[in-house]
């Protein structure tokens, strides 16, 4: 079903003047040097993200304005203004001076979302460090292969999930500090023999500190993400990045002054960091943190107490949300929404059209990955939707469909690789310990995506599928390789293969077939097992939710298991070209 173009609104009568008010002129004239203007960059000279989003607010009217109203899962409730928020941050980049932490150096964080995490996360920048934040819902091995990578000097965690890791801590031989956060004291005898208390050492550090003169291309923070062979990988990027953040937080989130901006990414993911800290506050806007996780009735009555103006948000909630129904949203006031946003998988053509109906607005989907760092395709304010499509290019970016042989632009409406041209400002720099990999993404002068689209006659792009076998489950990237390796160190399983399995709601949830060791029978008990193990070991979020087993996994003559096949077997489609295909 084809869905009408939601026509752009009349602009005078929009709460607030779109900051993109001419999309084609600024797409026409755009230069990046205009945007480090906006930008204060250091005192003395370089480009610090930690000082683009807090301290240079400080000269301002900004400085006693607050930056953060943070709601527990509790419903406790903290406020932090600008100036707080780099009292705070400087106290944690001298807590990391004093441990001896220098610029380069890897910081993680595994935490929930509460404010010290924040001040982490601007303190470490701050030191000059690289932050690496970890997904709180991550099982231990997850944990394991990103310390265990990125050489991480430090870990700062809490008391439940240190607990939940305890077991990998000792075989990080480079990970010299654990730094325990112990929000609000909610936990007893919260530090093991060792342990740093983050509250002590806070509380003893100064809140004065003379920011590490950083220079744009200097590292800043790194995400893993999944590929389809292989562990995760480190996508490091630079304070250069900032730039990005702040623009397209202008352009696409279209973030001002007086906004209460709202983003439910856990800032273990990339949307976490660059529009859950760097694009709200380098924009100056009010942001609302939630501790919490999804519930209808809550994420509205947290929109209405705070009047929360822009969100940005994912299909999976969003499915979600339409799936608890319109008399949900009715019992509660949204009507201070005036800008939503969401991104991480293809956003329903329904869901679109939907939000017009229950928030009187479209939602304006947008595209992007961790290693591009920011946006880069965008429905903006003052521009027509298509509901279904990604949108277009940001000002300043060239994105196109592309003959990855060959890098020719293919012309309009022909389904190719989605790619960008490089360099532009939050473009990773790095795979962490992995250039080959990092290499094998450019081709022929072309970032290639790894995501199939097309382009219609009038520049909007419609996502198609990923290239790869990588599982989108509910906006979260899973490599297969990842899940078939927790399973194979069960005893009982010989071969792992691991699929995304269409779902309504999560886009995909991550299937398991598996083969067993001799000796091992398929049962109803050792199904159960093996989903427990992998929970275990992954995270809720990454383990299968389906397990079948199969007498032997269709190979290659090379030995690896046709997941495509697996796939194209599980629902029903043709098996395509199985030349290639191991004989039984
Ligand atoms: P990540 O690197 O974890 O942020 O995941 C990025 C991937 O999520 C992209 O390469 C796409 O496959 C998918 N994705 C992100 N945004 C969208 C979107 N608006 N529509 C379709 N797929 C998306």
């Amino acid at each position: 079903m084809d869905y009408p173009v939601i026509a752009k609104p009349d602009i005078s009568q929009l709460k607030a003047h779109p900051n993109l008010d001419d999309y084609a002129g600024a797409r026409a004239t755009f230069q990046w040097d205009s945007i480090r203007e906006e930008l204060d960059g250091l005192p003395g000279g370089g480009l610090n993200l930690a000082y683009e989003a807090v301290d240079r607010h400080l000269k301002t009217a900004r400085r006693t304005k607050t930056a953060m109203i943070w709601e527990g899962k509790n419903g406790e409730e903290e406020r932090y203004t600008f100036e707080q928020m780099a009292g705070q941050s400087n106290r944690f980049a001298n807590v990391l001076a004093g441990l001896g932490i220098q610029k380069g150096d890897r910081v993680f964080i595994f935490a929930e979302r509460f404010p010290e995490l924040y001040f982490a996360v601007f303190g470490t920048l701050k030191r000059g460090a690289v932050i690496g934040p970890l997904f709180s819902a991550f099982g231990p091995d997850p944990v394991k292969d990103r310390l265990e990578d990125s050489g991480a000097k430090v870990l700062i965690t809490t008391p439940d999930l240190r607990e939940r890791v305890k077991d990998i801590l000792p075989q990080l031989p480079e990970l010299k500090h654990i730094i325990i956060m112990n929000k609000n004291g909610r936990f007893k005898d919260a530090l093991k023999p060792g342990d740093l208390s983050f509250e002590d050492l806070m509380a003893k550090a100064s809140d004065q500190f003379q920011i590490e003169a950083t220079q744009e291309t200097d590292y800043s923070i790194m995400h893993y993400t999944s590929g389809t062979t292989g562990k995760p990988k480190g996508a490091v990027h630079c304070h250069r990045a900032v730039l990005g953040h702040y623009a397209t937080g202008k352009w696409a989130l279209d973030l001002q002054d007086q906004d209460i901006y709202w983003c439910t990414a856990d800032p273990g993911w990339v949307t976490g960091t660059s529009y859950g800290i760097s694009a709200p506050w380098t924009n100056g806007a009010t942001q609302l943190i939630y501790e919490g996780g999804f519930s209808a009735n809550r994420w509205y009555s947290l929109i209405d107490k705070y009047k929360v103006t822009v969100w940005y948000t994912a299909p999976t909630a969003i499915r979600l949300l339409m799936k608890a129904g319109e008399a949900a949203v009715k019992r509660h006031d949204v009507s201070s929404l005036r800008h939503i946003c969401s991104v991480g998988e293809p956003l329903n053509p329904e869901a679109v059209v939907w939000g017009t109906r229950v928030f009187d607005q479209a939602i304006h989907d947008n595209w992007w990955q961790t290693e591009t760092g920011h946006i880069l395709v965008a429905n903006y304010p003052a521009m027509d939707v298509r509901p279904g499509s990604m949108g277009r290019p940001i000002p300043g970016v060239e994105v196109a469909i592309v003959n990855v042989e060959t890098g020719a632009i293919l012309p309009p409406g022909t389904d190719g690789d989605l790619a960008v041209k490089p360099p532009w400002p939050g473009m990773f720099q790095m795979y962490w310990r992995n250039e080959a990999m990092y290499n094998s993404k450019f081709k022929n002068g072309w970032y290639i995506t790894g995501d199939r689209a097309h382009m219609d006659a009038d520049g909007y792009f419609w996502f198609v599928g990923r290239t790869d076998d990588v599982i989108n489950t509910a906006g979260h990237l899973v490599g297969p390789f990842e899940v078939e390796s927790a399973l194979i160190e069960h005893p009982a399983v010989a071969e792992a293969g691991v699929i995304g399995k269409p779902d309504p709601i999560a886009m995909e949830v991550v299937k398991a077939f598996v083969s067993l060791k001799d000796g091992y029978e398929p049962s109803e008990p050792l199904r159960q097992e093996l989903m427990r193990f992998a929970r275990q070991k992954l995270a809720a979020a990454v383990a299968p939710r389906e397990i079948d087993f199969l007498p032997s996994l269709p190979k290659t003559r090379s030995g690896k298991i046709m997941r495509r096949l697996l796939k194209a077997r599980e629902l029903g489609l043709p098996e395509g070209d199985t030349s290639t295909l191991e004989d039984d």
